[in-house]
């Protein structure tokens, strides 16, 4: 199994929280009141409840000492969920408030993971760094591509962009992603998951590999038919996308069509914490809820391990 789409400060152990606060002497109450800070509610049901969460996870990877023990956690996680492969992600700027540069972030975060591969030989990790839709960034957003550049290797993997598609549309960011090419830097991009159509296809013309959510492709025939045929590989987050309220209900969700239809659909997890989920639960999902066989299962799976960035 492997998972492609994973944000590490929305897949933080709550007991961790708990234990470097005390250490610290931040009182943030019981872990009952921490998992209630970090996990959405069942009913959770606008995407601000959801981005609240997390705030108190990201006061956690300030520094290098945490950051580090946290990537080693979360590679931890994965592994002993039987997982082979794993990529997770981050935006190095959201780490700087007390002093760490997102270079020193990077490296800590590379350190964890590679102490996680070495306890756990038999899974392998990589990072993508992300950067963050906004409009008084850019220079940030730069730091976090170079960054990116010149660590390209066995770990870091790849370029991102997240945040608040809806607000700073996918267009915004054309120089970004020309530098991106320019320095040969490969890059998924979150898109068609608060807008629509027209981000995917930026995004696509910007030369993303891959799509993060990418769901509300679904919208447009002729971006169905485009994905199937060019064979572009799409991070579908199940459970996140159901928080988020992209789709109403859950059984309205178009994954089991757009994988119908030809698109290389991934299932991935987003963030274990935050909407309570992990891979395994999203191939239950799919399984009970969307009708997918064992052999589709194993098909997604080969996907994204064609998709992968680290081969
Ligand atoms: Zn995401």
């Amino acid at each position: 199994m492997r998972e492609l789409h994973l944000h590490l400060d929305g897949s933080l152990r709550p007991e961790t929280v708990e234990e470097l606060a005390k250490e610290k002497n931040i009182k943030i109450g019981t872990l009952e009141e921490i998992k209630d800070k970090m996990i959405v509610p069942e009913d959770c049901d606008s995407l601000n409840e959801y981005l609240e969460r997390f705030a108190l996870p990201l006061e956690f990877l300030q520094n290098k000492e945490w950051m580090e023990r946290i990537a080693f956690e979360l590679g931890e996680d994965l592994a002993k969920m039987g997982l082979e492969y794993g990529e997770i992600r981050f935006a190095p700027q959201l780490h700087t408030q007390e002093g760490m540069s997102q270079r020193e972030a990077v490296e800590a975060a590379i350190s964890g993971v590679k102490k996680a591969m070495e306890t756990y030989p038999s899974i392998r990790l990589g990072l993508i760094l992300c950067a963050m839709r906004g409009d008084s960034n850019e220079k940030e957003n730069f730091e976090t591509l170079e960054i990116a550049a010149e660590m390209l290797g066995d770990v870091v993997c790849a370029f991102d962009l997240a945040g608040a598609e809806a607000l700073f549309p996918t267009e915004n960011f054309e120089n970004l992603f020309a530098k991106a090419k320019e320095l040969k830097v490969p890059f998924t991009i979150h898109a068609g998951e608060a807008a629509g159509p027209e981000s995917v296809w930026k995004a696509l013309e910007f030369g993303a590999k891959r799509i993060g959510h990418g769901v509300r492709s679904i919208e447009d025939d002729k971006l169905v038919e485009y994905l199937a045929e060019k064979k572009i590989p799409l991070e579908v987050c199940i459970v996140s996308n159901g928080d988020t309220k992209l789709v109403e209900d859950l059984k309205d969700h178009p994954v089991k069509e757009l994988f119908d239809r030809g698109v290389r659909v991934t299932l991935n997890s987003d963030n274990n914490t935050v909407s309570n989920t992990n891979l395994l639960k999203e191939r239950k999902i799919a399984k009970e809820r969307f009708g997918f066989s064992e052999e589709e299962l194993k098909q997604m799976d080969d996907y994204a391990k064609e998709a992968s960035f680290l081969q």
